[in-house]
C-alpha cells in the first residue's frame, strides 16, 4: 500500500491566493464510510491509485477525513442570483474544496466533497445529501462527459452510514467527491466585487485568467478577455446541452461556471419526446429554465458577470458599460455558429452545404420534432439509418405527414454522411425512466443497474447488442417525470 503522503499530492492555490473567497474547514466524520462507486479512469488521469483509494486510508481521504500534507480544505463563499433573485452571500453549504491536483494533462483540476457536512454557509440546509441525488450526479456528469461536452466530473460517491432526512424521509447519506477544472462560478465574481477590499476582485480576475483562459493574459484588457472567453465558453456549452437535449433546470448564477463546464446536476434531465418548452423541476414553476430558454437566460447571467467585472474593465465607467454591453452581445452569434456547427454534424452534412441551407433545414425539423414530440435522441439515430439508404426508420415515427416526407426528400439529396452521424448521435443517454430505476435499486443495495447505465452511457455512440433497452423511449406510463433539487 502507498503511504498516504505521497498516494496524493493537493496544492491549496484558491485558499493561499485567494483566502478572502474561503474559510478552513473541515469535513465532518462519517460513522459508516463505505464506497458505492469510484471512477477508476478518472482516478488514473489525476494520478491517484485506484486499488489505494479503496484501502481503508483511501476512502478517509476521500471523505475529507484524511487531508494530505499540504492541502487546505476549504468552503467557497459565492453569491448568485437564484431565480433571478439576487442573494449576496450563498457559499458552499454542504461542499468543500479539498485542493488541486496537477492532472496528467498537466492541468489544475479541483477535488471537491459535497454532502461533507454543515459549514458556516449552511444557513437552514443541514450539511448533507442523500445517496439518490449524489449518484445520480455520477451518472449524468459522467454521460455528459461522454458526450464530449465540458462538465464537471464524478470521482467516487461513498455511502457516509448517516440518516438524512428530507420530505419524503428518513434516507441514506452520501458524498460525492466531485472533480472540476475549477469552482470559480460567475456567483464567486459577484460576490468578490461587494466585498469592501477592492483588490479581491482583481485578484480573482489574475487566478480565473490563470486556471482557465491563460491566453486572456497577454490582451491589452485581460479582464475584457477574460468576459468574452467565458461568454464564447458558456455560448458553446449551451449549444452543446441543446444538440443532446439536455435541460439544467437552475441556471442560477452560481451555478455557471467561469471555465465553461456543466455544473450542479441536481434537477436537470434529458428529454425525451421533444418539446422546446420542457421544463422538469418542481421547483421551476414558471418555466425559467426551460429547454428552449437556456441561452437567453446563460446571456442573462452573463450580464450578471460583466456587471460583477465593470470596476475592472475600464476606469470610465460610461466605458466600462459599453465594453461589458458588446461582450456580452457576443453571446449570440458565438451560441448561433456553435448550434449550427452542431446541427450540422447531426444532420451528417458537409462543410459545403452552407450554412443558410443548414439552419432553415435544422429549423423545420426542430419544429416538426416539437409539433410531433418526436424522441430527440431516437430520431437523429433513425435519421443516420436513413441516410445510410433505409428511409423506412426515420418515415415510421412520423407517418401520414407529407412535410416530413418532403424534409426527408431535400435533407437526403444533400448527401447526408452516415459515419458522421454516427459518431455524432448518441444511442445511449441517460433517460428518465432509466435513471429512476437504477437509483431506486441502489438505495435497496443493489448497484447492479446503475453500473450498467453507466456502461452504457459513457460509451453513448456504438450500438452494443444487449443493450436494446437502454436505446428506446420512456414506457407508456411513464408520465410526467418532476425532478427536485436534492437539498
Ligand atoms: P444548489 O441548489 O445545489 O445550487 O444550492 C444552492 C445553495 O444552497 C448552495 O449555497 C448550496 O451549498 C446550498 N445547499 C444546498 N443544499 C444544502 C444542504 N442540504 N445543506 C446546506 N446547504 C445546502
Ligand atoms: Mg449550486
Amino acid at each position: 500500500m502507498t503511504p498516504p503522503d505521497t498516494a496524493v499530492a493537493l496544492q491549496s492555490r484558491f485558499a493561499t491566493e485567494l483566502p478572502e473567497l474561503g474559510i478552513p474547514w473541515q469535513a465532518a466524520e462519517c460513522p459508516e464510510p463505505r464506497l458505492l462507486v469510484l471512477n477508476e479512469p478518472l482516478a488514473r488521469e489525476l494520478g491517484l491509485d485506484p486499488a489505494w483509494l479503496r484501502t481503508p486510508d483511501g476512502v478517509e481521504f476521500l471523505t475529507g477525513r484524511l487531508v494530505p500534507e499540504g492541502a487546505a480544505p476549504v468552503a467557497q463563499a459565492y453569491a448568485g442570483h437564484q431565480f433571478g433573485v439576487p442573494v449576496p452571500r450563498l457559499g458552499d453549504g454542504r461542499a468543500l474544496l479539498l485542493g488541486e491536483v496537477a492532472a496528467a494533462d498537466g492541468t489544475l483540476q479541483d477535488v471537491h466533497l459535497k454532502g461533507s457536512g454543515p459549514t458556516p454557509f449552511s444557513r437552514g440546509g443541514d450539511g448533507w445529501a442523500a445517496v439518490g441525488p449524489m449518484l445520480r450526479e455520477f451518472l449524468v456528469s459522467e454521460a455528459m462527459h461522454a458526450l464530449g461536452i465540458p462538465t464537471t466530473r464524478s470521482l467516487a460517491v461513498v455511502a457516509t452510514g448517516r440518516t438524512v432526512y428530507r420530505e419524503e424521509g428518513p434516507l441514506p447519506g452520501a458524498l460525492l467527491v466531485r472533480v472540476a477544472a475549477s469552482h470559480l462560478r460567475v456567483g464567486t465574481v459577484q460576490y468578490a466585487r461587494a466585498l469592501p477590499q477592492e483588490d479581491v476582485l482583481p485578484r480573482l480576475v489574475e487566478h480565473a485568467i490563470a486556471r482557465h483562459h491563460p491566453e486572456a493574459a497577454a490582451d491589452a484588457n485581460p479582464p475584457l478577455a477574460l468576459l468574452r472567453s467565458v461568454v464564447a465558453a458558456q455560448a458553446r456549452l449551451v449549444a452543446q446541452w441543446l444538440l443532446v437535449g439536455f435541460v439544467h433546470g437552475v441556471m442560477n448564477t452560481d451555478n455557471m461556471t467561469l471555465s465553461g463546464e456543466t455544473i450542479d446536476y441536481g434537477p436537470c434531465a434529458f428529454v425525451d419526446g421533444f418539446d422546446r418548452a420542457a421544463v422538469f423541476s418542481s421547483i421551476d414553476t414558471s418555466g425559467r429554465y426551460a429547454y428552449g430558454h437556456q441561452p437567453a437566460i446563460a446571456q442573462w447571467d452573463l450580464a450578471r458577470l460583466a456587471e460583477a467585472l465593470l470596476p475592472v474593465l475600464h476606469e470610465d465607467p460610461n466605458e466600462a458599460v459599453a465594453l461589458a454591453t458588446e461582450a456580452v452581445e457576443g453571446f449570440a452569434r458565438a451560441f448561433g455558429t456553435a448550434y449550427t456547427d452542431g446541427i450540422r454534424r447531426k444532420l451528417g452534412l458537409a462543410g459545403d452545404v452552407p450554412a443558410e441551407t443548414v439552419g432553415p433545414l435544422a429549423d423545420e425539423l426542430v419544429t416538426l420534432m416539437h409539433r410531433e414530440h418526436l424522441d430527440h435522441t431516437g430520431l437523429f439515430r433513425r435519421l443516420g439509418r436513413a441516410a445510410a439508404g433505409d428511409a423506412g426508420p426515420a418515415r415510421a415515427v412520423v407517418t401520414d405527414r407529407p412535410t416530413f416526407d418532403d424534409w426527408l426528400a431535400r435533407w437526403l439529396a444533400l448527401g447526408p454522411d452516415p459515419a458522421v452521424m454516427d459518431a455524432t448521435n448518441p444511442v445511449y443517454i441517460p433517460r428518465n425512466h432509466l435513471v429512476e430505476e437504477a437509483l431506486a435499486a441502489a438505495q435497496a443495495d443493489d448497484v447492479g443497474p446503475l453500473e450498467r447505465l453507466l456502461d452504457a452511457v459513457t460509451r453513448p455512440y456504438a450500438e452494443r447488442p444487449g443493450l436494446e433497452r437502454y436505446a428506446e423511449g420512456p414506457p407508456e406510463d411513464f408520465g410526467r417525470y418532476r425532478t427536485f433539487c436534492g437539498t
